[in-house]
């Protein structure tokens, strides 16, 4: 029953020029039993997935598989989020980096998690940063650029920091958030395919295997066999859509 997709295929249909995908999973360190499991989904399809790990979740033994998965062909790159994925705003939205934040504050977790990354995967590791709850400042930006960071990934929506020091490859498509499958699959299939009819940039799906259900595997393993299936569509790693420097050279 993939009556959910339908919108998904006529947008694709209509389609005169192709469309670059990228799917980034978040929240890695947590739940690894369901990162398996969603792992197990990709890979069916054979499509890459960038992988945004906590830092300070990571134990040896995640990081040991991670680092398997990284190097043998696995289609699977790992960036860093955050450090420690703590909310440190006393009021108003979530955020890890946010403005309570000094400079000092933000450069010494930026550090530390890239440290801690950099010591458990060494190579593994792509020059990208997602901040936890896709919301950080203009200050982390800085910081970034400064520590070696090619890339920034956030929401489309997030407002823009006038800065060109780092790359910036927003998500889009929010597949856990309020506007995702939450809303039913009928709903979900026309927001993808609306995003899709609209593509001007390469379109990221954002995952958070942690919260992911078997039915929402079930649900991705669907929409991933009819974008693969389509000549519209074409996966890339996050590094290989942003020109970015992977450590890796993967796909
Ligand atoms: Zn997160």
């Amino acid at each position: 029953m993939t009556a959910w997709l339908d919108p998904v295929r006529a947008a694709l249909d209509q389609r005169t020029s192709p469309i670059a995908m990228f799917i980034r999973d978040d929240d890695g360190g947590w739940n690894n039993e369901r990162l398996y499991r969603l792992l197990d989904v990709t890979r069916r399809h054979g499509v890459p997935v960038d992988l945004a790990v906590i830092p300070d979740a990571v134990d040896a033994a995640l990081a040991r598989e991670l680092w398997q998965l990284t190097m043998c062909g696995e289609l699977v790159a790992v960036h860093q989020h955050g450090r420690t994925h703590v909310n440190h705003e006393a009021a108003g939205r979530k955020s890890e980096f946010g403005r309570s934040r000094s400079v000092a504050e933000q450069w010494d977790d930026i550090h530390a998690g890239q440290r801690r990354l950099h010591a458990l995967l060494g190579a593994a590791v792509d020059p990208i940063f997602t901040p936890p709850w896709n919301r950080c400042t203009a200050v982390t930006a800085a910081c970034l650029a400064a520590l070696g960071f090619e890339m920034l990934s956030r929401d489309a929506d997030a407002e823009t920091f006038g800065f060109d020091g780092i790359r910036e490859l927003p998500i889009h498509l929010d597949w856990t958030g309020r506007r995702g499958v939450a809303a039913g699959p009928d709903a979900w299939g026309d927001a993808i395919a609306a995003r899709l009819r609209a593509a001007s940039a390469p379109v990221g799906l954002m995952l958070h295997h942690a919260v992911m259900t078997r039915e929402d595997r079930t649900l991705l393993d669907e929409l991933l066999r009819l974008l693969t299936g389509h000549g519209a569509v074409k996966f890339s790693s996050m590094a290989a859509m942003g020109s970015c420097t992977s450590a890796r050279g993967v796909v």
